[in-house]
């Protein structure tokens, strides 16, 4: 039997207690290029999978490195912190919240049913609760990237 290393939340990058076994998906992989550690397989970035760094183009040239002891790899599934947050973040959107990603961070979030910025999105696009909505936001309006306390600051919509 292979051997079952420890994991990761793929989502939040919390410690996991499960164990899984190094595949092809979730190995540590070295970039030919820069040298940028990557676990698991690099993220899809557009239409590619990419070095996030040198954004070398993943493939035969990626080989499977071996992981030190205190190494972990990311688990199949995201963690129970992570599953809760999805769900409130559902029933948000559903009352009339508006997804947010931003392009720049890769931060996600939701704008809240009475926020300006959810409510003004749903009357421009013609989306009523509780159809699904979201927006792309860059780091010149993400919350996150001008650490803007949500409420206080609205970022505007683009
Ligand atoms: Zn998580
Ligand atoms: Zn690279
Ligand atoms: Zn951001």
């Amino acid at each position: 039997m292979a051997e079952l290393v420890r994991t990761f939340c793929p989502r939040c990058g919390r410690d996991s207690d499960t164990k899984i076994a190094v595949t092809p998906e979730n190995a540590k992989y070295k970039c030919p290029e820069c040298g940028s550690i990557h676990y698991g397989i690099p993220k899809q970035r557009g239409p590619h999978r990419t070095c996030f760094r040198c954004e070398l183009l993943f493939g035969d040239n990626w080989v499977p490195a071996a992981l030190a002891d205190w190494e972990r790899i990311p688990s199949d599934n995201i963690c129970t912190v992570c599953e809760e947050e999805i769900a409130k973040m559902e029933d948000t959107v559903k009352r009339g919240g508006v997804y947010w990603r931003c392009e720049d961070c890769s931060t996600t979030g939701t704008f809240p049913p009475d926020h300006s910025i959810a409510i003004e999105a749903r009357k421009k696009l013609g989306a009523p609760a509780p159809d699904k909505l979201g927006l792309d936001l860059n780091k010149d309006n993400c919350p996150v990237c001008n650490k803007i306390i949500m409420g206080l600051d609205d970022p505007t919509l683009t």
